[in-house]
């Protein structure tokens, strides 16, 4: 099974997934939990890169590229790898992420980012998406220390606002796949919440 969450920085993606990989595990299940962009050696890198403060130049087609090639890396490395010997992979962000940010926040068109991820991921979707709905203040508030924000977090709140608004559009396209929950609920219910869409989904 392949999981991925989605959401604002700040929406408590961290704390579901460690939430749900003690779920699996405490049934008996092997889980890999990674995260992108990131999440192998080359990942890493470009994710420094997409990060980094200086490069303010960067252009919104290369950021998705860097986006699309970090996660070819970690399909290829990790997710297909993991799945094919019956593993779980929970990942933190995947496709909707890019889907979101640069197809919709940056504008580049969702068909666009679709077919440049087309091409890094051959096909491959996850079995379920949760995503953590969450007020675009709330999620920067969240961020308490300014001084540590990197170049994505500098971006103003008006593009953090068409961030949620991308994902709830996505959730709406695509609700049978994604799970919407509102994040500023207590962390237990929203873990329920999950489990139960886990179990009716995949068990009944
Ligand atoms: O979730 P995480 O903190 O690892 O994400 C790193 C940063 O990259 C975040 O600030 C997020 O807003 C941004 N991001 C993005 N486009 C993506 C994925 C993440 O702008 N496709």
């Amino acid at each position: 099974l392949f999981i991925t969450l989605e959401g604002m920085d700040g929406s408590g993606k961290s704390t579901q997934i460690n939430l749900l990989e003690a779920y699996f595990k405490s049934r008996g299940a092997e889980v890999v939990l990674t995260r992108e962009p990131g999440g192998t050696v080359i990942g890493e890198e470009i994710r420094s890169m997409l990060l980094n403060r200086e490069y303010a130049e960067m252009a919104e087609t290369t950021e998705a590229l860097l986006y699309a090639a970090s996660r070819a890396q970690l399909v290829e490395e990790v997710v297909r790898p993991a799945l094919a010997e019956g593993k779980m992979v929970i990942c933190d962000r995947f496709l909707d992420s890019s889907l979101a940010y640069q197809g919709i926040a940056r504008e580049l068109g969702v068909e666009r980012v679709v077919s440049i991820n087309d091409f890094a991921l051959e096909g491959l979707r996850p079995d379920l998406t949760i995503f953590l709905d969450l007020q675009a203040e709330e999620g920067l508030k969240r961020k308490k220390d300014q001084k540590d924000l990197d170049r994505m977090e500098m971006e103003k709140v008006d593009f953090h606002r068409k961030v949620s608004d991308a994902y709830r559009f996505l959730a709406r396209q695509d609700s049978a796949r994604i799970l919407q929950l509102d994040a500023s609920q207590d962390q237990e219910e929203i873990h329920k919440a999950i489990v139960e869409r886990i179990r009716k989904t995949f068990t009944d």
